[in-house]
């Protein structure tokens, strides 16, 4: 499993920051703001997947040449 970008945008001090965790099950988690330390909502940023194995990759684009 490759790590996972995940965004969150701070409502005390408007800061736009990021955590990679594993997996994609963190969507919606409460983590703290890098800078201000207020808590914050993790949102799962459109499937970035950071790290990608080899297998999954290679699954990706065997999928890709199906579908031509
Ligand atoms: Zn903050």
């Amino acid at each position: 499993m490759g790590k996972v970008l995940y965004v969150y945008e701070c409502a005390e001090c408007r800061k736009r920051g990021e955590q990679r965790l594993d997996g994609d099950s963190h969507d919606g988690e409460a983590s703290t703001c890098a800078s201000c330390g207020a808590p914050v909502t993790l949102e799962w940023d459109g499937g970035v997947v950071l790290e990608t194995p080899q297998t999954i990759a290679a699954d990706a684009i065997a999928r890709a040449r199906e579908r031509k």
